[in-house]
């Protein structure tokens, strides 16, 4: 009977995105933003600032890999006039180099391409998708995300989304870690598993580059990019529940963003 009352005086709880953008979608900090008009003095150490080697200044203009980025925040603490964060969870790409912030003027000019041919390869999905999420050596954060995906919250059954123990099941392959050496044998049987239409997404700044453990030799070089052809590319440490959702939508090819506005 609690529960019931409980219900009853919540109302709907479930968020309405993609539909409507809810009112607590922004609320975290999902990446860092460069303030693009700085130009760096050759004295000011800006890339000495990043534990994980994100930050490059090319002539004089900080740019952000943020598929390296573990959002520490020491560069917001450190130069905020150069470095903020962003609540601006729709920050999955369709390649490794729109990650980097601000984005070239030839990394934009790829995504046409990209969303076009990625929307070809998953025409068959129709409405519906099967995920199959392998952990490849992470911290455990990422997974606490995707695991709230099927909470009254976000309820991505709603969207034709579902989880599935079989790669044999699976359309769309979510990836988290470091990419271990150890799992790479069964990462790849995972993917040699799965029919195709399929799409590899990397979920995690661990999942994309290998975070602070890049130089490990407990890890492959480049993430799970290193063993598996990757589709789509999803930013954070950890990114958002929404953020994931974001990129799962990608994988399926609806017409969303996939980088041109970053
Ligand atoms: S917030 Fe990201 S870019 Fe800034 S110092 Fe930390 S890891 Fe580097």
């Amino acid at each position: 009977m609690p529960w019931i009352l409980r219900g009853l005086s919540n109302g709907v709880i479930t968020s309405k995105y993609p539909k409507k953008m809810d009112s607590y979608g922004d609320s975290h900090h999902s990446s860092v933003k460069v303030q693009t008009e700085y130009l760096a003095s050759r004295d000011t150490d800006l890339e000495g600032l990043c534990p994980t080697g994100a930050i490059r200044v090319e002539l004089g203009r900080p740019r952000i890999d943020l598929g390296q980025c573990i959002l520490c925040g020491r560069c917001v603490d450190r130069a905020p006039e150069i470095f903020s964060f962003s609540t601006d969870f729709e920050t999955a790409r369709l390649s490794r180099d729109l990650l980097v912030v601000p984005p070239s003027a030839e990394s934009t000019g790829e995504l046409a391409n990209l969303k076009s041919a990625l929307a070809d390869r998953v025409r068959r999905f129709g409405n519906s998708v099967a995920l199959r999420h392998i952990d490849c050596g992470s911290d455990g954060s990422e997974e606490w995300e995707i695991a709230a995906l099927t909470n009254p919250v976000y309820d991505v059954q709603r969207l034709g989304i579902t989880f599935t123990a079989s790669p044999r099941h699976a359309d769309i392959l979510l990836v988290t870690g470091a990419g271990a050496k150890g799992m790479s044998d069964s990462l790849k049987e995972t993917y040699h598993q799965m029919a195709e239409p399929k799409v590899v997404v990397a979920v995690g700044t661990d999942a994309i580059s290998g975070g602070t453990h890049s130089n490990s030799a407990a890890v492959v070089a480049g993430g799970i990019e290193g063993v598996l052809p990757v589709d789509v590319f999803v930013p954070g440490s950890p990114p958002s529940p929404f953020g994931i959702l974001y990129g799962i939508l990608l994988a399926m090819g609806i017409a969303l963003d996939g980088g041109a506005s970053t």
